[in-house]
This record gives structure tokens, C-alpha cells and sequence, in this order.
């Protein structure tokens, strides 16, 4: 019997339970750490805990922590394991055990509670960490040829210039084992998925960059909730798994779609529409509202991006109260506010996509003009000048994917270089433009944190680097 997304977050919590550690609350989306905009992994609330600038309150504990990547935003949809929202599963030690305890305790957890046969699940190590790979080859018996070294841009953590840093190792599932171990790349997402990652907390980087062992090592862990339901419900992507296929399938039947028959493009199309709609439940819930700064300004972007698809996939009424009611049914587990705060939510929901549809339809009259006037200009060879779909982008939201769909139904083209020199001249123009908030896929959170403070925000017009939101 396939395990639910439930009973997997269970397992997990229970199995670290018996092992002594304490459960403790995922805490807020909003974190109490001012240097990041959203909570973007399980160890963010131990965080003071780690740096040592707070006592530990418990040695042991787990979590599962509600999450939001902003990073990830171009992979949803298009990955099949990338979420804005999601889950992660930890287990933390603060001075307590360490490596070769967290390393078992994976295994047994991975193998044994879940299940996983032994020859599927390939690990990586941080090639100068010899004790990770020791440890691994001939205390859990992993075949050597399904251990990897890594460098430091993928397996080695750190969360500052100095402090405390250490190396990782991450645990994948194997989809294709029939491929051999030969040459086999663990980047290679056709065939691997990284569902867990260990963090080995045991050396301090000091001003000078030399490093020096930490007197109290911890262990910081995450696993992907999604991703281990994905493997476990042998399904092709983590959006068809039972904590967010329903969402996709509510958006479906309201856009009168069948997911399992429909397009690729449609598919992608209604799984950010499942992936945001479950962001914006649970930022909503946690307190944040829409608004053109920090966090609101995610909230806001994710939310019209749900509204833009829907359109594009023929929905004309207000329809994400609707679709993030599902969103709430499923929450209880995860977050027992969320269906306390469902009015609200639904409330807030149905206003804001209220005054974004409005701003769209006025921008739909400029454009469907524009549209006639390059039609009439050459049996379908016309184009809309840069300046005009700036002018949509600018003053109605219209991103420009979108200008380039409805002018190609009509056969029209858009000149997208001229476009981006629009966007770039009016990038040239604003002197603010360091305050505002990125969200392509490139932009670390730590740049959108710095954003947070006190700016003025004045508006699409001075949002940077063009990040395809749609
Ligand atoms: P990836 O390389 O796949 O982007 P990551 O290395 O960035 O993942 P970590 O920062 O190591 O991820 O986070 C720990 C775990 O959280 C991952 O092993 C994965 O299971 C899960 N995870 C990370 N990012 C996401 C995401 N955007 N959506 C769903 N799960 C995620
Ligand atoms: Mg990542
Ligand atoms: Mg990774
Ligand atoms: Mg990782």
C-alpha cells in the first residue's frame, strides 16, 4: 500500500520521536531572522541556536518546517520537484549526535520506514569530507560506486562570511537503475531526485577565513515532504501526489481540462497555478498581505501569476478562493491556523484578484486595439513595437509572455528586443531601482532580504531583471 503525504510526514516525525528527539511546531513563514524575507528551510527557527547565540532548549529535535523559495520560481512546474511552497522534514541535533548517528538514523529512516530498496538511493559527500564517505561505504555498507564527491558550491553549508559552515551529504532516489552506474550523473534529474540533506555543523570560519573545529558540532537536516511522496507514490512529478494534485485537479475543472489528456504547456500551466495557490493559503495565513514591498510584493506576484495562467487557460471568473479551498482542506496536518484563517484568506484572495482583473481588462482594450492596428498593417505580419508592450507591462501588468500569447493567436508578432530596451532604459531611469524586489530565478533571497526595509516602491515600473513571472 502506497504511503499519503500524511502518513509519510508522520512517519518521519515519529521515527526521530523514538529516537529521543523532541517534535517541535513548524514556525511561521515570516521568520523572526531579519536577514532572509521568507522562512526557506526547517533550521532558520534554530538558527540562534547554531550561531550560539541562544541556549538550546531541547539537545534534540523535529520538525516540518513550512517553506518558500523564491529562487525556485522559474523551476515550478517545469522541474518535476520544485515547489515555491513546500514541506520540509528535519532532524536537528544542537551539540548532541552527529555524523555517523545522523547518517544511520537516514538510512534506517530511508530504507527501512520508507521503504526504499537499498540499490536505489545513491549519496553524496563534500570530497574533502573522507569521514562522510568512510562512513557511508563501510559502517552502512553503500557501494562505493554510488557515493559521490561534490564540490563546495553544492555540498559545503555555510550561512555567513564567517561562522559556523560544514560540510553536506544528500541521499537520492534512483528512478533508472537499469542505466548502470556508469557515468551516471546525480545532476542528471531524469534520473535522480535529491530528497534528503544533512548538514554537518562542525567548523567555524574565523575573520581571516581559516576554519577551526567547533567545540559543540550539530546536525541541521531537511527532507523534501513532495519529494519523498513523489518516490513513494510512484507518480512522474510531485505535483500529482496527494498533497497537491487535488488543488491542480480543482483549477482543471473549473477551466473545464482533463490534466491527464491536456498538453504539456496546460499542465505547467495548472501545476503553478496548485504550487502558488498553496504559497499564497499559507503566507496569507501567516499573517502576510498583499502589497508592492518585501514579502507582501511575493505574495502579490505569486498571486497574479495564479490569475494570469487561469486566464490564459480560458478562466474568467474569480475562481482562487475556490481553488485555495482546497489548499486549506489539505493544511490541517501541516498547519492547523490555515483553516481558522480560512475566511480571511478567501477574503483577501477574491479582493486582490478582484483589482488585478479590472487593471487586466482595461489593459485588454489597449491591447486588443493594438492587435487590430498591426493585423491591418500586413495580412498577419504586423508586430506590436517594444514601446507598446512595455506600456502593457508597465501600466497593466501585462508580462510579456502573455502579450506574445494573444498576439500570436491573432498572428501578430512583438518585438521583444525592443521591449527589453524599454526595460532597460527604465531601469536607467529609476534611481531606486537597488530597493526593489527581484524575483527571477537567479535572485538569491539574500537580495530580496536586503530589499525588505523601508522603501518606496514605486510600482511595476521599477521592478529589475525582466524574471519571467508568468
Ligand atoms: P535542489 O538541488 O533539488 O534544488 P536543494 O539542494 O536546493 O534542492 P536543500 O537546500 O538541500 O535543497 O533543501 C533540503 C531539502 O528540501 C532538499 O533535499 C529537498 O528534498 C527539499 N527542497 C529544497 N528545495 C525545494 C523546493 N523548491 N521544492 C520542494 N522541495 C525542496
Ligand atoms: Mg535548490
Ligand atoms: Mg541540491
Ligand atoms: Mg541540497
Amino acid at each position: 500500500k502506497k504511503m499519503s503525504g500524511a502518513e509519510i510526514r508522520e512517519a518521519f516525525l515519529s521515527f526521530f520521536e523514538s529516537q529521543g528527539h523532541r517534535r517541535l511546531p513548524s514556525s511561521s513563514l515570516v521568520p523572526e531572522d531579519p536577514t532572509v524575507l521568507l522562512t526557506i528551510a526547517g533550521m532558520l527557527q534554530f538558527k540562534p541556536v547554531f550561531l550560539g547565540q541562544a541556549p538550546r532548549k531541547v539537545p534534540t529535535a523535529t520538525t516540518t518546517q513550512k517553506c518558500v523559495r523564491t529562487n525556485d520560481i522559474a523551476n515550478v512546474g517545469v522541474t518535476a520537484r520544485h515547489h515555491t511552497f513546500f514541506e520540509m522534514l528535519g532532524n536537528f541535533s544542537f551539540g548532541d549526535y552527529f555524523k555517523e548517528q545522523a547518517i544511520r538514523w537516514a538510512w534506517e529512516l530511508s530504507t527501512g520506514v520508507f521503504g526504499l530498496p537499498a540499490e536505489r538511493v545513491w549519496v553524496s559527500v563534500y570530497e574533502e569530507d573522507e569521514e562522510a564517505e568512510a562512513i557511508w561505504r563501510d559502517v552502512v555498507g553503500v557501494a562505493p560506486e554510488r557515493i559521490k564527491r561534490m564540490g563546495a558550491a553544492d555540498n559545503f553549508w555555510s550561512s555567513g562570511p564567517t561562522g559556523p559552515c560544514g560540510p553536506c551529504s544528500e541521499l537520492y532516489y534512483d528512478f533508472h537503475p537499469e542505466r548502470g552506474t556508469e557515468g551516471a550523473s546525480l545532476e542528471d534529474d531524469s534520473r535522480f531526485i535529491e530528497f534528503y540533506n544533512l548538514v554537518f555543523m562542525q567548523l567555524n570560519r574565523k575573520p581571516d577565513g581559516s576554519l577551526e573545529p567547533l567545540a559543540a558540532k550539530n546536525i541541521d537536516t531537511g527532507m523534501g515532504l513532495e519529494r519523498m511522496a513523489q518516490i513513494l507514490q510512484g507518480v512522474p512529478n510531485d505535483y500529482e501526489t496527494d498533497l497537491i494534485f487535488p488543488i491542480v485537479q480543482k483549477a482543471a475543472s473549473i477551466a473545464d481540462i482533463d490534466y491527464h489528456t491536456a498538453p504539456p504547456a496546460t499542465k505547467t500551466a495548472l501545476k503553478v497555478i496548485g504550487d502558488h495557490t498553496r504559497a499564497v493559503t499559507y503566507m496569507l495565513s501567516d499573517g502576510v498581505t498583499p502589497s508592492n514591498t518585501g514579502r507582501g510584493y511575493v505574495l502579490r506576484r505569486l498571486l497574479r501569476r495564479v490569475v494570469m495562467k487561469g486566464r490564459l487557460l480560458g478562466i474568467r471568473d474569480v475562481f482562487t478562493p475556490s481553488v485555495a479551498a482546497v489548499a486549506v482542506g489539505l493544511s490541517g496536518p501541516c498547519d492547523p491556523a490555515v483553516e481558522r484563517n480560512a475566511q480571511r484568506i478567501y477574503d483577501e484572495l477574491a479582493r486582490e484578484e478582484g483589482l488585478f482583473v479590472a487593471t487586466l481588462e482595461r489593459g485588454q482594450k489597449q491591447l486588443d486595439e493594438l492587435l487590430e492596428k498591426a493585423a491591418a498593417g500586413g495580412s498577419g505580419s504586423g508586430v506590436i513595437g517594444g514601446a507598446d508592450a512595455f506600456m502593457l507591462y508597465d501600466t497593466f501588468g501585462f508580462p510579456l509572455e502573455l502579450t506574445q500569447e494573444l498576439a500570436e493567436a491573432r498572428g501578430v508578432g512583438v518585438d521583444v528586443a525592443g521591449f527589453e530596451g524599454e526595460m532597460e532604459a527604465q531601469r536607467q531611469r529609476s534611481k531606486d531601482s537597488r530597493e526593489t524586489v527581484d524575483l527571477t530565478a537567479q535572485a538569491g533571497l539574500a537580495q530580496l532580504a536586503a530589499q525588505v526595509g523601508p522603501t518606496s516602491f514605486t510600482g511595476y515600473s521599477t521592478t529589475r531583471g525582466g524574471g519571467r513571472v508568468v
